[in-house]
């Protein structure tokens, strides 16, 4: 598909999204005037980039797993041409039909992506290997967390590679060349030293040639007098299909001696990041504490300066349960809990306090919320049970899970901690967090959510208070107590009356008609985003529950929040569409938040 797409005049290959605008802004003022370019976000996938009334809107067209290509929940077609086909006669949610291709200028071909395919396959071995995952805690991390992988992949990868034999000396990488085949342009790359230099070592005619690899200020690599490359690997690459100042093209890559395999030396890592000191390891994750690799480190929950830590490097990552040797079990023995001085939290069934879990590997430090004795309502115990209840079911690493339920002076609910406390909160007093920072939170929240979607439940109780901080970098979705189940075939759920609600957080069906779907909680999440964005604010300020539904009835809506980037907005506005019928669901709304959070982290 790509080499056919590749011939289109108005195809322009791996360029970002800002100069994808300066064509379509160079080419003229025409409104629907178009380009094609490859997503630098999905693998295989395109981006569309439309100018309309003097500004630029992107949409990703994915590649689905049927090898059909799809606007983000839209229709389904052959090819991406197809796509571009369909949209010049139907907008169908596009903000103008298109008109006109901006084709490539006059002797520029579609600029080419460096190892595509290649990164994919690292990004995918280095998660495995370094954090142990497998299946969809994997895929999550990797959705998750790819800008950040991305740029740990191109700036270590080469370690991975059979080229690349960590620090040994020039004597003795002569040898490593001259043993076995002596092919000419059989290569291998040595560390020189930790300041970023490496030599080339090639084999020519017999000889082994050494040329120095050099880091400039910049950062940048290059043999001396020869091309820049910010990486090894694309220096490898470069030099494989061109000699350009070598006496040779590289043909071969030198395999490192038996034994040698993966990850080379420690001082090759860089230090700053945590996950990178455990992939020395190679084990499993699950280490207890006394056999830790010398090399490992902790990283503790409360890292909030940390900002280098992935969610995979805390320990709330994947459930306590997903070692096989912890045996999985919905209730907590007393004896193994330890509450510690200090209240995280309060609501009106009590307190919440932090505490340490002993399990059978490992100690926890946990959340528990604990249920104040009064006799008088066993009604909010039954809350509490329910509460339980949902979240038992629940495995994610974007929602808090429960640990179980201890039964003892109080009942009490034993939960993953999420130190950093409730979102509102953390931004109010954290006002120079980036706005990159909270669309990776956002989004976070919004695969959470996609999970819910996906497991019929709704939460009902979406907003940023309850969503907690592991740490700056990592969010997960909290409090189920009004949460439920829904039938698969019903999707919604039908509330019998009026409750405590959360007003100015609820659709109009769920005030008009006590209904409650995964399309209501997307409602309540651009409330949410619009929270975020205006760093913990009170949405609809002062104003009364029955003045907000009036606003809502009447088709106002909130203003962007101050500074908020206008995709955003937009997005919150489609999270406000009046009827259920029309809004997103989680499965639209995510890949979008997902789309713009890359566009903007790389
Ligand atoms: P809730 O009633 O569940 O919203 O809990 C009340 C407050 O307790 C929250 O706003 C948090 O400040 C705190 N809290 C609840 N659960 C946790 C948790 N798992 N980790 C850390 N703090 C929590």
């Amino acid at each position: 598909m790509a080499d056919q797409v590749n011939t289109l005049p108005f195809f322009y290959g791996n360029i970002t999204r800002e100069e994808a605008e300066g064509y379509l802004k160079q080419a003229g003022t025409g409104n629907g005037m178009y380009l094609l370019r490859q997503s630098r976000n999905y693998l295989g996938g395109f981006a569309l980039s439309v100018l309309h009334s003097g500004r630029c809107y992107h949409y990703t067209i994915e590649r689905e797993p049927s090898e059909t290509y799809a606007i983000a929940g839209g229709k389904s077609h052959r090819s991406p041409v197809d796509v571009i086909d369909y949209h010049s006669q139907e907008t169908d949610g596009l903000v103008c039909l298109l008109k006109k291709p901006c084709n490539r200028p006059k002797n520029m071909q579609p600029k080419v992506g460096p190892f595509e395919d290649l990164k994919e396959k690292l990004i995918r071995e280095y998660v495995k290997q370094t954090w142990n995952l497998q299946g969809a805690a994997l895929e999550q991390a990797i959705i998750s967390q790819r800008p950040q992988l991305e740029k740990l992949i191109a700036t270590t990868a080469h370690e991975r590679m059979p080229w690349f034999h960590g620090t040994i000396a020039r004597e003795e990488s002569e040898p490593r060349l001259q043993n076995g085949s002596r092919t000419n342009g059989k290569f291998l790359i040595r560390q020189r030293d930790l300041n970023g230099s490496y030599a080339l070592c090639l084999l020519h005619e017999g000889q082994v040639m050494h040329y120095r690899i050099d880091r400039d200020r910049t950062g940048k690599l290059s043999i001396p007098d020869g091309k820049k490359f910010d990486t090894l690997w694309q220096l490898v690459e470069h030099y494989s299909y061109k000699p350009d100042g070598l006496l040779r093209v590289l043909t071969e890559p030198c395999p490192r001696p038996d034994g040698e395999t993966g990850l080379i030396g420690r001082p090759l890592l860089p230090r700053d990041h945590p996950g990178l000191t455990s992939a020395l390891s190679q084990g499993p994750r699950h280490n207890t504490t006394d056999n830790l690799n010398p090399y490992e480190t902790r990283v503790p929950n409360n890292q909030a300066g940390g900002k280098e830590a992935m969610p995979m490097d805390t320990e709330v990552y994947e459930s306590p349960y997903a070692d096989p040797d912890e045996l999985r079990s919905s209730t907590v023995d007393r004896s193994q809990l330890f509450l510690e001085d200090g209240e995280l939290g309060s609501g009106n069934f009590g307190t919440v306090m932090r505490g340490i879990y002993k399990m059978r590997k490992t100690e926890k430090s946990v959340a528990v919320k604990i249920l104040k004795n009064d006799d008088n309502n066993p009604s909010v115990r039954e809350e509490m049970l329910r509460e339980a209840n949902v979240m038992q079911q629940l495995d994610n690493p974007y929602i808090v899970r429960m640990i179980g339920i201890c039964e003892a002076e109080n009942l009490m609910l034993v939960m993953e901690l999420a130190e950093l406390g409730p979102l509102n909160k953390f931004l109010q007093k954290h006002k120079q967090t980036t706005i990159k920072n909270i669309t990776e939170l956002v989004h976070q929240v919004s695969m959470g959510m996609k999970y819910l979607e996906e497991h019929n439940f709704v939460h009902r109780d979406l907003a940023a208070r309850n969503v907690l901080l592991v740490t700056q970098h990592y969010a997960k979705i909290s409090d189920f107590g009004l949460s439920k189940a829904v039938a698969e075939e019903q999707n919604y759920y039908k509330a019998k009356g009026h409750g405590k609600w959360p007003v100015k957080w609820y659709a109009p069906e769920c005030i008009n008609y006590f209904k409650f779907s995964s399309k209501s909680d997307v409602w309540s999440f651009g409330v949410l985003m619009w929270e975020a964005y205006s760093y913990g604010q009170k949405p609809y300020k002062g104003m009364k529950g029955n003045d907000v539904m009036q606003m809502i009835e009447s088709g106002m809506r909130m203003d962007a929040p101050m500074n908020c980037p206008q995709e955003i907005y937009e997005m919150m506005r489609t999270c406000w569409t009046y009827k259920a019928d029309e809004r997103p669901g989680f499965t639209i709304v995510e890949p979008r938040l997902r789309d713009y959070y890359y566009d903007i982290a790389q």
